[in-house]
């Protein structure tokens, strides 16, 4: 199953840069080009959620470290 390529056109990362996606049809997957986190595709329906994306090798948790 494959994303609907006018979807695509208007998919954007859901963080703060809202920079748009790259589909990867063969993972499918979606990898922000920004944030480099990958988002899942389900049964054709991208999963646009931080909470879901697999985040960048080596950036780990998300707790503030400050
Ligand atoms: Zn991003």
């Amino acid at each position: 199953m494959t994303v609907d390529p006018q979807l695509l056109e208007i998919l954007a990362c859901p963080d703060s840069h809202h920079t748009p996606l790259e589909y990867d049809e063969r993972a499918q997957t979606l990898t922000c080009p920004e944030c480099r986190r990958v988002f899942p595709v389900r049964d054709g329906l991208p999963v646009l959620l931080l909470e879901e994306a697999v985040g960048p090798a080596g950036a780990s948790g998300g707790a503030d470290a400050s």
